[in-house]
């Protein structure tokens, strides 16, 4: 080894052994522990992280304002977990406590989940159009408390996902509050569902989506399905038909999530186990029909 080479291999051990220093000294300044379960020197340990990996479950029967969409069917509403103990944690840290340093593990995970249900929507054939991928719109106060629009973000994450699982998409942050409209941090069912009844709107005329383009919302945490079912009635009186949301989590109904094993199977096994979009969503010409629950049949064979 010449002596430039020792001398690089001397520096680089040097920079690695400073860059070390570095993060210690940081952390004994701001000590880092882990967002579920307050593990010292870990962002997120392993077992926190464990419940992020999936498979996405269907959930939207756990939302009771899904149920109340004029009378229509609830679209399905995957999670990647259920919203308890240390993912509560972990997604109350990231979005209220700064935590950052968690923007990338979560939208990486989700982006892994959107691939799992873009495998779903793929079999839809969901027309000639890319798959807008809509973010939840956050109000102007969470955004100011938060430095980002962090659903915003997740949904740039799961437009990844869906393309590489090699389905045609893009994030479109489309959505917006209207002005008066309360943070829906802290308010109860019912007043999340007063807060939010017409509160979402198109942003801009530009934007709108061609008639019966697909639209896959994001959010954060499924709760009563109220903030879904906004986003749902505005996507539908742009001409958009919504065919599906992914959620980091969902809250789960009392006793539970019946039937489901969150993270047990193979990925998609759940998936294809829902017997959607075959039933779910008919194409006829020129239009896209979204049949109701107690309509649905299962797909004919052969035909
Ligand atoms: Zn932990």
């Amino acid at each position: 080894m010449g002596s430039a080479e020792v001398g690089a291999t001397w520096l680089c051990s040097l920079g690695g052994a400073a860059a070390l220093a570095a993060r210690d000294l940081a952390r004994l300044v701001l000590p880092v522990e882990c967002a579920g379960c307050g593990t010292l020197d870990e962002v997120l340990c392993a077992g926190c992280r464990a419940p992020l990996t999936g498979p996405p479950q269907r959930c939207e029967e756990s939302a009771p304002r899904l149920d109340l969409m004029d009378g229509r069917p609830a679209f399905p509403v995957w999670a990647l977990t259920p919203y308890t103990g240390p993912v509560r944690e972990l997604v109350v840290a990231w979005k209220d406590r700064g935590r950052v340093d968690l923007t990338q593990t979560l939208t990486a995970a989700l982006a892994v989940g959107a691939g799992d249900v873009a495998a779903v929507l793929r079999a839809a054939r969901l027309g000639p159009w890319p798959l807008l991928v809509v973010p939840a719109p956050s109000s102007a106060a969470a955004r100011r408390r938060r430095g980002a629009d962090l659903v915003g973000l997740l949904a740039r994450s799961v437009a990844s996902g869906c393309v590489a699982a090699g389905v045609p998409a893009r994030a479109a942050p489309v959505l917006a509050q209207r002005a008066g409209m309360r943070d829906q941090v802290g308010l109860g069912a019912r007043a999340r569902g007063r807060n939010l009844g017409g509160g979402v709107r198109w942003r801009t005329r530009a934007d709108l989506p061609a008639a019966g383009q697909p639209v896959l919302l994001v959010d954060d945490v499924l709760t009563t399905g109220a903030t879904l079912a906004a986003c749902e009635r505005a996507v539908r009186a742009a001409g958009g038909i919504v065919v599906g949301a992914l959620t980091l989590a969902a809250t789960p109904p009392p006793g539970g999530f019946p039937g489901t094993s969150w993270n047990e199977g193979p990925a998609g096994e759940s998936l294809a186990s829902t017997g959607w979009p075959q039933g779910w969503l008919e194409r006829a010409p020129g239009r896209v029909t979204v049949k109701t629950r107690s309509t649905h049949r299962p797909p004919v064979q052969g035909q």
